[in-house]
């Protein structure tokens, strides 16, 4: 058995355990779970769950904690995953149950205005749009980093019940990494948390029919390499195990 700097450590089973008892206690008050679960080591595998992790990553703001957030939601402890516009709410096992608010701020108009526009005539259809079946060049365009459509560390704004959550702690890190795979599921949920509306970008497109011809090339799937190439970073399947040596003594 290790110690986690102040708290024993809480066997597996009875995290389960307290979870279940959360649960049951939800259930009864008509609440039902919403969890995430990830099948094998890769959190997020399509376009846009892997640039929402990729984006998290590319922030050392969020360094020392992602790991431990990546074993975190890999081993189910993010039991409940909730979203609205701008909001998640999300219950995760650890020493305790904790609950954690993310608040992911609007996309600013004029942001989402340039990117609609330097989009139109590439977009096709909604479903085109949402498979992530698109080019590279709009691919780059829609990850940029602070003109594009994921938050930036100084977007995005959490809190959790937890004794250790005034620098991010790994139970936040687990739910941002949760949003990455519920994005698998829900991409149109990208949007939402940013509040605007998808079909902008097709409508644009529309729009812009005249542009069509010089829009960037037909749909394609990027696959992981590509999207390194864009982030210029490892992408998180590929990334080492967390190691006891990435464990930080609180610090704040
Ligand atoms: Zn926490």
């Amino acid at each position: 058995m290790y110690y986690d700097i102040w708290k024993p450590y809480v066997p597996v089973a009875k995290r389960r355990a307290q979870a279940a008892r959360k649960a049951s206690r939800l259930a009864k008050k008509g609440h039902t779970l919403s969890p995430v679960v990830i099948d094998g080591r890769t959190i997020a595998t399509t376009f846009w769950g892997k640039a929402w992790c990729s984006n998290l990553e590319r922030y050392s703001d969020y360094a020392n904690r992602l790991p431990r957030g990546r074993t975190y939601v890999r081993n189910g402890s993010v039991f409940d995953l909730r979203t609205a516009p701008g909001t998640v709410a999300a219950l995760v096992s650890g020493s305790d149950v904790y609950e954690i608010e993310v608040k992911v701020a609007s996309l600013p108009k004029t942001r989402w205005h340039t990117v609609c526009k330097d989009c139109a005539g590439a977009i096709d259809s909604l479903v085109e749009l949402l498979q992530g079946r698109f080019s590279k060049a709009v691919m780059g365009r829609l990850c940029q980093a602070n003109t594009g459509l994921f938050p930036s560390p100084k977007e995005i704004t959490f809190t959790c019940s937890c004794p250790d959550w005034a620098s991010m702690c790994k139970h936040v890190a687990a739910v941002l990494y949760g949003i990455g795979a519920r994005l698998d599921k829900s991409p149109d949920l990208l949007f939402t948390l940013r509040k605007v509306d998808q079909q902008d970008l097709i409508t644009s497109a529309g729009k812009g029919l005249q542009r069509r011809r010089k829009g960037p090339a037909p749909a394609k799937i990027l696959d992981t390499g590509d999207l390194s190439e864009i982030f210029g970073i490892e992408m998180a399947q590929t990334a080492a195990k967390p190691t006891r040596k990435s464990r930080r003594p609180r610090s704040k």
